[in-house]
């Protein structure tokens, strides 16, 4: 029987993957980071490495939906950046 991997939807373009194949975007306290661990305490939001969708992510802002609030410019370029070096 295959490996139960979960499965968590791209907060940008709703679709579904397995975790390892997301970003995992995370907010603690005040602060965000882009979650390599993916075991960060605290509210996590996931995006895909789809370079269409990463365009769309950062066009739309859609983090800043998933979070109710405004996520720096900063956080967008390291999940861009992150996207990259798992290619
Ligand atoms: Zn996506």
């Amino acid at each position: 029987m295959a490996k139960h991997v979960p499965e968590r939807m791209c907060s940008c373009c709703r679709n579904t993957f397995s975790k390892n194949e997301l970003i995992r975007v995370v907010k603690s306290g005040d602060n965000f980071s882009v979650d390599r661990t993916h075991k960060a305490p605290g509210r996590g939001a996931y995006v895909c490495k789809n370079p269409e969708c990463l365009k769309k992510l950062v066009k739309t802002r859609a983090l800043n939906r998933s979070f109710k609030t405004v996520v720096p410019d900063e956080i967008y370029e390291e999940v861009l950046l992150e996207a990259k070096n798992g290619e």
